[in-house]
């Protein structure tokens, strides 16, 4: 069996620096917020080159977070895309604010910037890009459309850890960016895990109170705010697991570089690169001529005990929950098409030489 992703694998190149850090925090009985929390902070704010950086509980309250703090919500729209995992949405209903689906550039998977502009209203506040699959949006369009109206962005970059656009990490873009570390992402805590990055020193500060109950100092508060704190054990893990994200990141690339060659000849599509973006490959996504192809290759791979999975196989637009935004079938065909055709293949840093040729062999095999 060749797992989608193999964090036991991951655990034992790093055991030893963990059960010390896990040991540390248990031997501190500080456990949430702290200086393992600050200490993070200050270690993921240098990684992504920007000044600030703040621990939230999640993926999900790091977007929330932000939108409360810019005075985001009722009354209010914040377009994105309707390709994407479904917490994107829920952290702008969370600041009670209503989602605007906007469809895919079909190449990259990621936000179509030509299709933002007829999204706008006059209620229209933020743009929310999600660099999918480890590949930045097209931020360079983005930047441009958001100036023009006066609207914030927000970068959900929970699968882009380590990513940039045109020379410039994520997180630079936009007024914030926000991660997730849920363990299988590509710097993954051992719990939930999340944080804002910003340039924005004010913006910072509010965040970081507002994650907090909105407290200044004990008992008192001075802005409404949430439970959204990070705990010590997951800051310390993350401190001890970023100073191998340049490597993993490579060694992903790697597998993809690999993927790539051995596959090229096959009638699929490989992901495509934006020449401006370097992807970090969070997933490899491959599509196929059509759904039933798709379903056929998926059956073969768990057939030959391979871990390949979809994301995402249902919409936004299309999602029971999101029922009431009111979207139809067919309103975005390119997000539609590609949820029926799209396939991701197991990729992380760990996977060995040996398993990355099984899994070309088991492709290559459907095919012949
Ligand atoms: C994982 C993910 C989130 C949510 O992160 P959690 O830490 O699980 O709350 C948000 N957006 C995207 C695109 C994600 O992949």
């Amino acid at each position: 069996m060749i797992p989608l992703v193999d964090l036991k694998a991951q655990y034992q190149t790093i055991k030893t620096d963990i059960d010390t850090a896990v040991q540390r925090v248990i031997d501190s009985a500080y456990f949430v917020m702290g200086p393992e929390v600050t200490h993070f902070e200050q270690k993921w704010a240098n990684f992504c080159q920007i000044p600030h950086a703040i621990g939230v509980a999640s993926g999900t309250a790091a977007p929330h977070l932000v939108l409360a703090a810019l005075n985001i919500g009722q009354g209010h729209e914040v377009i994105t895309t309707t390709h994407t995992f479904i917490a994107t949405a829920e952290s702008i209903r969370h600041a009670g604010a209503t989602p605007v689906l906007v469809d895919i550039d079909p190449r990259t998977y990621n936000i179509n910037p030509q299709q933002i502009e007829a999204a706008i209203t006059p209620h229209t506040r933020a743009i929310m890009p999600v660099h999918l699959y480890g590949q930045p949006a097209a931020m360079d369009a983005i930047q441009a459309i958001a100036k023009k109206h006066n609207l914030h962005i927000i970068e959900d970059a929970a699968q882009a850890h380590a990513a940039t656009y045109a020379g410039k990490p994520i997180g630079q873009w936009g007024d914030a960016a926000t991660f997730s570390f849920y363990p299988g992402k590509n710097l993954g805590a051992y719990g939930d895990a999340g944080a804002v990055i910003t340039a924005n020193q004010a913006l910072a500060e509010k965040i970081s109170m507002i994650r907090n109950h909105g407290r200044t100092q004990k008992y008192v508060h001075d802005l409404h705010g949430y439970g959204e704190r990070l705990d010590a054990m997951q800051a310390a893990v993350l401190s001890v697991k970023i100073d191998h994200l340049a490597a993993w990141t490579a060694a992903r690339r790697q597998v993809a570089q690999h993927y790539r060659q051995q596959l090229a000849d096959l009638p699929l599509i490989l992901p495509y690169e934006d020449p401006q973006a370097k992807h970090v490959y969070h997933l490899f996504v491959i599509q196929l001529e059509n759904q039933k192809t798709r379903d056929h290759l998926l059956d073969h791979l768990k057939n030959n005990g391979i871990g390949a999975s979809i994301h995402y196989p249902v919409p936004l637009h299309l999602q029971p929950a999101l029922d009431h935004l009111g979207y139809m079938q067919g309103a975005f065909p390119h997000c539609e098409h590609a949820a029926n055709t799209i396939l991701s293949l197991p990729i992380f840093p760990e996977l060995s030489k040996q398993h990355q040729q099984t899994i070309i062999q088991t492709v290559q095999s459907f095919f012949h």
